[in-house]
């Protein structure tokens, strides 16, 4: 899957004339690599473990490439603050998010899945991507006072 992706990616900066470097070849790498849900810093802090000479702004700019490439999915959390998963065709989940600590949860709900085309169909729309990701406070929070 991972090799799948690195193809996907390389056949879209060879589109674009990008030329490969070592650089974005080892962001690509740490980033496909997790399974998290990253922030630029993050991911940068990853980088940098394994080359220090990475700056955080490269980082930024190798991610925003794997958005445009459909490679990564960018999402923004009720701080503010944007987070980034790889995802490729075919594969989907939502997401439950903890507005107190940031825990995500993913899931996927076939019912909710198949409401969703259904209230695009009345309103004549055909769906090509959604993203539903649902805020709130989760078990750990509930469970400590604030
Ligand atoms: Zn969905
Ligand atoms: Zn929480
Ligand atoms: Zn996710």
């Amino acid at each position: 899957m991972i090799l799948q992706k690195k193809d996907a990616f390389n056949r879209f900066a060879a589109k674009r004339g990008l030329r490969s470097t070592r650089q974005r070849d080892l962001i690509l790498d740490v980033f496909l690599s997790s399974h998290d849900h990253l922030s630029v810093e993050e991911l940068y802090l990853k980088v940098k473990a394994t080359n220090p000479g990475v700056g955080q702004a490269t980082v930024y700019r190798t991610l925003k490439l794997f958005v445009e490439a459909g490679l990564a999915r960018e999402m923004t959390m009720s701080d503010g603050q944007t987070r980034y998963e790889h995802l490729s065709a075919g594969e989907h989940h939502d997401h439950l998010i903890c507005t107190r600590c940031g825990a995500i949860v993913e899931f996927e709900d076939a019912t909710i899945e198949r409401l969703q085309g259904e209230i695009a169909l009345r309103h004549g729309f055909s769906i090509t991507s959604h993203r539903l990701d649902l805020y709130g406070i989760c078990p750990a929070c509930k469970a400590t006072p604030v």
